[in-house]
This record gives structure tokens, sequence and C-alpha cells, in this order.
């Protein structure tokens, strides 16, 4: 409720903000639906993360969320134009404990590893390594949907030590986890 959803989709689209459905932010990506913001913020904040990376910043929507629940939120996105973009709301909005980055997801962020919670908010159908290596070996989770184009499994990684234990949740579709940045 505290997050003006309609600032983070075009102007044309701005009617339309506050529907429970995903939406077009250009580039062939999407502003996720918001009952899976909400579920998938849920699942982060569960385990009480101080410094959460999301990959995958598109509209910052998921990010502006978050922020104002955690310490620190990072956030990186592939497509320049939509990190530029994302960067000028959290500024508009005053959210100043964001770092967002111009940068491959599929490397996680390695410069401020580890992070007490991972979330992906575009699918693959295997995790990338550096997202488990850079998770908290104290309890850190991974949310990422786990899957091919057309139907994903959004998947709770949970580290302890050397351990990951995974736990299958609800059936979701996100535009893929794509390699390099344009
Ligand atoms: N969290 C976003 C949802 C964006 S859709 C929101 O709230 O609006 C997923 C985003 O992931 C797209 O913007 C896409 O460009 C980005 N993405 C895909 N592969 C990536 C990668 N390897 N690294 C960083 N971002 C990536």
């Amino acid at each position: 409720r505290n997050t003006p959803r309609h600032l983070f989709v075009d102007e044309a689209l701005a009617s339309r903000a506050y529907e429970d459905t995903a939406l077009p932010i250009g580039y062939n990506q999407t502003i996720s639906q918001p009952y899976v913001v909400a579920a998938m913020t849920d699942l982060v904040l569960r385990g009480n993360p101080r410094r959460v990376l999301e990959i995958g910043t598109g509209s910052g929507y998921q990010a502006a969320v978050l922020a104002p629940l955690v310490e620190k939120l990072y956030t990186v996105e592939r497509i320049e134009p939509l990190a530029r973009q994302a960067r000028q709301r959290f500024r508009k909005l005053g959210l100043r404990n964001i770092r967002a980055s111009h940068s491959d997801g599929i490397e996680g962020l390695p410069e401020f590893a580890p992070y007490d919670a991972i979330i992906t908010t575009a699918a693959t159908e295997e995790i990338p390594p550096a997202l488990l290596e850079q998770l908290s070996p104290d309890g850190g989770r991974l949310v990422i949907p786990l899957g091919g184009p057309h139907y994903q499994t959004l998947t709770l990684v949970t580290r302890q030590g050397d351990t990951y234990e995974h736990g299958d949740l609800d059936p979701v579709i996100f535009v893929p986890l794509l390699r390099g940045c344009v």
C-alpha cells in the first residue's frame, strides 16, 4: 500500500497499475504481478534478513517494496535503460538504502556478498552457482523461479554451512534470466 505502483509503469498504463496483473515495461520485460511480489517478499522476510540482493531490477517495484523492510537492498539489472529508470524512481521516492547496478546477475554481486537473502525475479532451469556461493552460510535464503520458459516453480533454497535445502512452492511464470549485459 505504501509503494505507488503507478510510478513504476509507463504513463499510458498508469490506469491499470493497481490491477493484480503483470504489465509490460518495455524491452520485452514485465513488472511482476503484485500478488507474486507480495508472496516473494513474504518468503524473503521470514528469514529476518538485513542485507538482500535482488537479481532483475526491471521497473524497480519489487526493490521499492522490499527496501523499507530491510537494512540494505542491492539490485542488479542487465538492461541499461531499465537500470537507469529504476534508479531515478528510487531517488524520487527517497529510497536511500538501495544500491542499483547495471550488471549480470548470473554472477550475483560478489563485491558485497554474502547476503542474508537473494531474490531472483527472472526464471532459470538451473540455479547459477554464484548465487549459492554468495548466500550467507548462516540461514541464507534464496527465492528463485526454476523451470523452462512457460512454467516454473517458485523455489526456496536455505543454506546452513555447506548444506542447501530446497523447497518447492507455487507455480509461477517469469521472463528468462539471460546472460550478459545490454
Ligand atoms: N523485479 C522486477 C521484475 C522484472 S522482470 C520488477 O519488480 O519490476 C525481470 C528482470 O530481470 C528484467 O528486467 C530482465 O532484464 C532482468 N534480467 C534477466 N536476466 C538478468 C541477469 N542475468 N542479470 C540481471 N537482470 C536480469
